[in-house]
Parts: C-alpha cells; sequence; structure tokens
C-alpha cells in the first residue's frame, strides 16, 4: 500500500513538524558522517520553498543523565544543517516551554526552527523512549501537521514518532523514508527477479530473522562474513578459531534445510593465528585450516563465485560485511562484492545495515548503488520482514 507523503498535502503556511534522524556519529563535538543531514535537506527544502514553516527535531545519542546533556546536544547539528541549507537554521536549546513555544509562534512562512535532542526528555523517566502519552501530544500542539521523515527510528515507537501521529490531523512521509520505503520495502514485497540477497557480519544470531525471510522471497541467499563459519560447521566443517556460535548450530541446519539449495556459502578463505592487521598465512578451502587459525575473510574464488551469480541478479540486496573489512588485510571480500554490485548497471541495489553502509562509502562506491539506507537496525528490521511503528503511523493514499 503507497503512503501518503508531502507531495500530497498542503505546506503553505503551516507549521510543519518533521522528524528528521540527525543521530549522526560525533567525535568531540565533530560531525564524522554527515550523510543523515544530507539525506534530509531535500524533505526540509522542499517544506521551506512552499512556503511551510520547517519545526525540526531528532534525537542524538543516548541520554541518561544531565551530564550526557553536553556531549549530545544537537547544537553543532544546526549550524551544520544551516551550512548546508545556506538559510538560518533557527536553533531552540529546549524540548519543550515558553521560550521554544514563543520562537515557534515567531515564525514565518518559509522559517526553519530546530529544537533540542528529543532524547533529553529519557532523564526523568525515559518520557521520549517510552512514549509518554504526554509528550506526543504536547509536541503534537506545537505544529499544525507532521512529517515523518526518521527513517533510522521507524523501528522504534517514541514520542517523536508515533506518539506525535496519534495526536495530530495527519502524518505523512518525508522523501527520505518515502526513498527507504520504495527501496527496501520494495525489495521484501516485489523484487524484480533474480532477486539475490548477500548476507554477512558477526553473527548469525544477529541475522536469523533476515537470512529466514530473505529465504522465503529472494532467489539466491550469499551468506559470508563471520556468519559463514557457524553455517560451515553445521554442515560438518572444522572452523578453527573463526567465529561459530555453537549454540546456533541446529538454527543453521535447519535454515540450510529450508533453503532448498538457495544459500550459497563460500568456497576459500583467508587464514591466520592472530585477530590483527598482518597478510594471511595461506588462502584456500575451509578443509585447509589448522585447528590454532581463523578465517578473516573469504577468498577470491568466492568473490568470483559470487559475481557470477550477482550478475545476472535484478534486485541485490546487501547486508553485512563479508570479512573484517575493518583491516585492510582483510577487506577484499567486502571490496569485492562492492565491485560486483557496482558492475551492475541495471539492477536496483541496496545496503542495509551500519557497517555495510559505511564500507560502501569508505571503498568509494556510495554513488554505484541504487540506494545506501539510513537506518542500521530499522534496515535489519524491515528487511525481517517486520511492520515498523514508524512506517505505520503515515497515512495511506
Ligand atoms: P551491519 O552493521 O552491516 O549489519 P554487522 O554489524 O552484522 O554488519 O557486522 C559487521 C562486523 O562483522 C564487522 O565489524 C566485521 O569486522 C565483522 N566480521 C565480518 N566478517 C568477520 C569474520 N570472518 N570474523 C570476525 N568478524 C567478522
Ligand atoms: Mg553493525
Amino acid at each position: 500500500m503507497s503512503k501518503k507523503t508531502i507531495r500530497d498535502i498542503e505546506v503553505s503556511g503551516k507549521k510543519v513538524l518533521i522528524r528528521v534522524d540527525f543521530n549522526v556519529p560525533m567525535q568531540d563535538g565533530e560531525i564524522t558522517d554527515e550523510n543523515r543531514i544530507v539525506e534530509a535537506l531535500p524533505t526540509i527544502k522542499y517544506v521551506v520553498e512552499n512556503g511551510g514553516r520547517a519545526i525540526l527535531f531528532s534525537h542524538l545519542g543516548r541520554v541518561k543523565s544531565v551530564e550526557d546533556k553536553a556531549s549530545a546536544t544537537l547544537a553543532p547539528v544546526a549550524s551544520r544543517l544551516q551550512a548546508l541549507l545556506q538559510k538560518e537554521v533557527k536553533f531552540v536549546p529546549e524540548t519543550r516551554g515558553k521560550v521554544l513555544e514563543d520562537a515557534i509562534n515567531q515564525m514565518q512562512d518559509g522559517d526553519i526552527l530546530m529544537f533540542e535532542n528529543t532524547r533529553f526528555e529519557d532523564i526523568e523517566g525515559k518520557k521520549e523512549s517510552k512514549n509518554d502519552a504526554e509528550l506526543g501530544k504536547y509536541w503534537a500542539s506545537l505544529g499544525d501537521i507532521f512529517v515523518n521523515d526518521a527513517f533510522g527510528t521507524a523501528h522504534r515507537a517514541h514520542a517523536s514518532n508515533v506518539g506525535i501521529a496519534s495526536n495530530i490531523k495527519e502524518t505523512v512521509a518525508g522523501f527520505l523514508l518515502e526513498k527507504e520505503i520504495k527501496f527496501i520495502g520494495g525489495a521484501v514485497s516485489n523484487p524484480k527477479r533474480p532477486f539475490v540477497a548477500i548476507l554477512g557480519g558477526a553473527k548469525v544470531s544477529d541475522k536469523i530473522e533476515v537470512i529466514s525471510n530473505l529465504l522465503n522471497v529472494a532467489d539466491k541467499v550469499i551468506i559470508g562474513g563471520g556468519m559463514a563459519y557457524t553455517f560451515l560447521k553445521a554442515q560438518g566443517f572444522e572452523v578453527g578459531t573463526s567465529l561459530c556460535e555453537i549454540e546456533k548450530l541446529d538454527l543453521a541446519k535447519e535454515l540450510l534445510e529450508k533453503a532448498n539449495g538457495k544459500i550459497v556459502l563460500p568456497i576459500d578463505f583467508r587464514f591466520t593465528k592472530e585477530f590483527e592487521n598482518e597478510p594471511a598465512s595461506h588462502v584456500g578451502p575451509i578443509t585447509d585450516i589448522q585447528p590454532d587459525e581463523m578465517a578473516l575473510d573469504i577468498g577470491p574464488k568466492s568473490i568470483e563465485l559470487f559475481a557470477e551469480i550477482l550478475a545476472t541478479a535484478k534486485t541485490v540486496v546487501w547486508n553485512g560485511p563479508m570479512g573484517v573489512f575493518e583491516m585492510s588485510n582483510y577487506a577484499y571480500g567486502t571490496i569485492g562484492v562492492c565491485e560486483s554490485i557496482a558492475k551492475l548497471p541495471t539492477a536496483t541495489t541496496i545496503v542495509g545495515g551500519g557497517d555495510s553502509a559505511a564500507a560502501a562509502i569508505q571503498f568509494g562506491f556510495a554513488s554505484k548503488f541504487t540506494h545506501i539506507s539510513t537506518g542500521g537496525g530499522a534496515s535489519l528490521e524491515y528487511l525481517e520482514g517486520k511492520v515498523l511503528p514508524g512506517i505505520e503511523i503515515v497515512a495511506n493514499k
């Protein structure tokens, strides 16, 4: 079912509450990755250019006590946004009260205001994160309409999304949320085929639901990364000291049976004794592994095998690195997969998952994917086939 977006409503002269996801990584007060701010610009610009009054808010990190406030203020994000938009963004360092209300009442059409980290409301009783009824109602009272554009928190029912939506006339999607629904939602509900999913990352336990759901909808499910060793062990291979979840072996066996040939595992690996960025001591099939060795990446034959499977795909969803890509000697598999996906100009290619998205960007493939999701946890739950509360609240067309 398609969702209403800001294109479907009148914003002119309206106080438009926009829940953005400005939960950006910060180090010593500096934003280290501004992708989420950049991705929110189209919605903000649209509201402003069409004469709406844009009232922006977001969470940033976790705020448990008053001491956390200094490092969790959204002030640096407001300055960065102002620079990106080349337009004044009035920052109000409050989450409620007269100062905020007066500032909103003084706004003119086309103005932008941003208020403080919604999680400042978590200090006394987790009001934001527990969707406190009074808080959602209060924030809803500050505006006329609600635009949810925060995909990164769409898997959570908080006061700043579900709470507001329950207390306001209409909730629509912003352009970023629309894009995430179109690509991730589209891939799991109505993919162009062949649909190849490529999964990796550290743990099977994090991704059981994803594997299970994708086995229902994808034509092939490639499994690499740390997860692969639990599956290889389940097939009876020794995996040395590689990552392996013994308590998930039965489940891995079940998934392999259910898969009926859909699951493709790596066929060669990079072996080493220590978890260090030293070149692999040897490369080969899993049967070559010594009891005191671990596999930290897939090998060249696996990269080739995966490339052949990906070559025919019309839809690709990639979630989870193929190896310990943070170490250059074990980044080959992840880079190889990026290269194979980059060669598919007509396929819809989607990256979900925080580390995979970071890898795609870090290795210079950002522009080669159709869509890089801005939500780590949210994209995982969406790929699991779950209904996300932050999407549920958006009115249907
Ligand atoms: P995403 O955030 O994309 O969903 P995950 O968080 O599931 O991905 O997994 C990312 C982590 O998996 C990375 O830190 C990476 O180092 C680790 N990883 C990948 N392959 C291996 C491996 N063979 N052994 C140990 N860790 C691995
Ligand atoms: Mg991760």
